[in-house]
């Protein structure tokens, strides 16, 4: 009698593209265990080999030198400190065939040329702006993507894989548009956290705990900052004028109330100036009756 019994299937775990992560930093080591988490298979490689350590203990296959880990696999994820890093880095590694995608924080130029020098060793190429910090990686509510731009077949060969440690947004072929959108709005955080801190230099010294006021400046915020899609439909009609609310003039003049009341409260006005002087200069151009968004021909340099 022949035996029909067979076994039961065991059931394949779905394949995910295994990668190369060049960088166990503190955002490169979260990257590392979204990934890890989600089952891709990931070898590791860092300059000091002891803070690969802990991946290695959580799965992570950990390579000796970065030519190694590069030959691993083809999909190569770089998150080292700046863009002489990733040159330095990677200056033995065969790059033919790669897929190397840099999310190494960089300038929109170092994003071009960093593109150019890998097509040049043969490796297609994807530059990345993150914009989250290490505890949102891998927290799929955290609010925090990245953006890419390079090339698109690389984009949406590994899109899936990109998506596992934080949302994706790309924003086109140009390799240095993705550090560009994450500068620019880097930048603007700048300005915000200006006046954070202005703000609560303000009510420092006063009998004004910081904790009930920050609620106060976070609400503020939030409802101001939608100014940012008037500012928009202005400059793309070039109309300054257009649905003003709050023209120069009157914001140039409340400018003197502002500083007077730093000058009584004893705190320095060295991080509200900057906007204050350009904006009277707009004015003196004529342009009181505008909105303060043209102070943006004031910044642009005309090549
Ligand atoms: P860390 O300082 O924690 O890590 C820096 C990494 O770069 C380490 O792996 C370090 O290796 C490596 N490195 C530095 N110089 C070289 C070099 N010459 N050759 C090879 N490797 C080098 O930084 P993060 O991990 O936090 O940041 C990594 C990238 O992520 C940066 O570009 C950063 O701007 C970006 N980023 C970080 C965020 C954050 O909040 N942390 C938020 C958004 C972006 P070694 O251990 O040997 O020093």
């Amino acid at each position: 009698m022949t035996d029909t019994t067979t076994s039961p299937a065991t059931p394949t775990p779905p394949t995910r593209t295994p990668l190369t992560l060049l960088g166990a930093g503190a955002m490169g080591t979260a990257l590392a265990r979204a990934w890890l988490a989600a089952g891709h298979p990931v070898t590791v490689w860092n300059r000091t080999p002891a803070r690969a350590e802990a991946l290695g203990a959580e799965g992570a296959t950990v390579a000796a030198s970065a030519a190694e880990a590069v030959a691993a696999h083809r999909l190569v994820v770089a998150c080292l400190l700046d863009d002489d890093s990733v040159g330095e880095a990677l200056a033995d590694a065969d790059l033919t065939g790669r897929d190397l995608v840099n999310v190494t924080t960089g300038t929109p130029e170092d994003g071009r040329a960093r593109a150019a020098w890998a097509k040049a060793r043969g490796a297609r190429f994807l530059d990345g702006g993150i914009m989250a910090v290490p505890p949102m990686i891998g927290v799929p509510d955290s609010g925090g993507y990245v953006f890419y731009s390079g090339s698109a077949a690389l984009f949406e060969e590994h899109r899936e894989t990109l998506a596992v440690p934080a949302g994706t947004s790309y924003v086109g072929d140009d390799p240095g548009f993705a550090a560009l959108h994450d500068v620019a709005l880097l930048g603007a955080l700048d300005g915000l956290f200006s006046g954070l801190l202005h703000a609560f230099a303000l009510v420092r010294r006063e009998d004004i705990a910081p904790k009930e006021f920050a609620p106060l400046l976070v609400d503020w915020v939030n409802a101001m900052t939608p100014a940012a899609h008037q500012m928009a439909e202005q400059l793309e009609s070039g109309d300054y004028g257009k649905g003003v609310v709050s023209n120069l003039a009157m914001l140039v003049s409340g400018n003197r109330i502002m500083l007077r009341a730093a000058e009584e409260q004893g705190v320095s006005p060295e991080l509200i100036t900057p906007l204050m002087w350009l904006s009277a200069r707009r004015l003196a151009d004529g342009h009181g009756d505008e909105d303060i968004t043209g102070v943006v021909e004031l910044l642009v340099r005309r090549g």
